[in-house]
């Protein structure tokens, strides 16, 4: 094996899909690059998620040359969203994956190594900015550095940026529930707004079952047995059987973040993207993994490898501002049980709802005039005391 050179064009810190895909989007837009991959740990590793993969996921990476990575799970259709009564069951127009992130990352990371990456196994704890490198741990040196190192990422705080609102939540495997097989459930909470349990099935006898919440500032955060509990509370029977509980941090989005420009950029969660209405922080990961890495490359291609923030921060503008604003948007309506509610109840009522609330939660969907106008005229159909809709007469 020839040794690790030391300075390397492109640096990435964490290599978790927002790294990998950054590795990705440099060696396809260059296949030349010395990229460094840096994770702290070895893999595969997993990590507490819902394993939620959107389909939109498998087409960013189709971009980069990377097919074929779920080609042997079970694909979930049905999409059952729920709270307090209400419950909407549909066909989602495409069909999404729930595939365990101990196997999805490490093929994702042998994808970046197919490309040409190298993965190196060192937990970053020192950055420096130096005017023409930046160095880690005083001993790796890159031309370009992307944060990809997730919800306390180490590249965020040495660059003085701070984390902004963020949800806690705790998952486990279980025997798929009676009732709940082939399915992703949705239970929304009513008293600790905004929250959500839910059981994806994995199509291998378990599901992934587990419990998020948005974390208030004036409040304890919950603990491992009251996360357990609302699970209970909303899903009965999803915690029976479950093991591997682990429970993290989601650095939620919001559209006024500063993104830096210069020679260090951030990714994924690093750069608090997750889905403030459901969670959902693949997609964002690997978009702004994607298009970190075509500006790290071009940026060097053109020499000029301190313009890479600035071309990266112009992309993302593009891609993503707009949806940033209208989840934000979204979430501060979905603080309301009855605004969830009516949201269900318009879902139900009308496809076309239901199938732009999927894209908005999951990958880069906006606010739409049908989603809008179901809304409204949900909150003006009478509610029986169920609070199931009455049918039209
Ligand atoms: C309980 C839970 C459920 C979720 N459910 C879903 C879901 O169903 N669908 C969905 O799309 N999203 C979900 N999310 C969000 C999703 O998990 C994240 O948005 C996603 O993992 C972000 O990817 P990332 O690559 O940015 O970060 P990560 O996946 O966290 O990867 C970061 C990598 O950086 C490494 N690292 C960290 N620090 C260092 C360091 N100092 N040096 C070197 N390496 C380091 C870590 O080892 C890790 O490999 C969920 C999150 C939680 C907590």
């Amino acid at each position: 094996m020839t040794p690790a050179p030391t300075h390397w064009d492109l640096a990435v810190v964490g290599a978790g899909p927002a790294g990998a895909a950054t590795a990705l989007g440099a060696l396809h837009a260059e296949p030349g690059l010395r990229v460094a991959l840096l994770d702290r740990a070895d893999f595969p590793r997993d990590k507490a998620c819902g394993d939620g993969v959107a389909p939109h996921v498998l087409d960013l990476l189709a971009e980069v040359g990377v097919t074929g990575l779920v080609d042997d799970r079970v694909p979930v259709d049905r999409l059952r969203l729920g709270a307090g009564g209400v419950v909407t069951e549909r066909r989602m127009t495409r069909p999404a994956w729930v595939v365990p992130r101990r196997i999805l990352d490490a093929r994702l990371a042998d994808a970046a190594v197919a490309a040409g990456a190298r993965l190196l196994r060192h937990r970053v704890r020192d950055l420096r900015q130096h005017t023409d490198a930046v160095v880690l741990d005083g001993e790796v040196s890159a031309a370009v550095v992307a944060g990809a190192d997730g919800a306390h990422s180490v590249v965020r705080r040495a660059l003085g940026l701070s984390r902004g609102p963020a949800a806690l939540a705790l998952r486990g495997y279980a025997p798929v529930a009676p009732g709940r097989h082939g399915a992703q459930v949705i239970e929304f909470g009513t008293r600790h707004q905004p929250s959500y349990a839910w059981s994806f099935d994995r199509g291998d006898g378990l599901a992934n079952v587990g419990y998020g919440e948005f974390l208030h500032a004036d409040r304890p955060a919950p603990t491992r047995a009251q996360l357990l509990e609302r699970l209970e509370a909303l899903l009965p029977g999803a915690t029976e059987g479950g093991r591997h509980w682990v429970g993290h941090h989601l650095p939620l989005s919001t559209a006024r973040r500063r993104v830096p420009t210069g020679r260090v950029l951030l990714v994924g969660d690093a750069a608090c993207l997750v889905n403030p209405l459901t969670g959902e922080g693949i997609h964002s990961a690997v978009a702004t993994g994607i298009a970190a890495g075509r500006a790290a490359a071009a940026a060097l291609r053109e020499g000029r490898p301190e313009r890479a923030g600035e071309r990266y921060a112009r992309a993302t503008r593009r891609i993503l501002l707009p949806h940033l604003r209208h989840t934000a948007l979204a979430a501060r309506l979905a603080r309301s049980t009855r605004v969830i509610e009516a949201g269900l109840r318009a879902a139900a009522a009308d496809q076309r709802v239901f199938d732009d609330f999927v894209e908005l939660g999951l990958a880069r969907g906006r606010l739409t005039p049908t989603l809008a106008l179901g809304l409204g005229r949900a909150f003006l159909v009478p509610v029986r005391p169920s609070g199931r809709p009455q049918e039209p007469a």
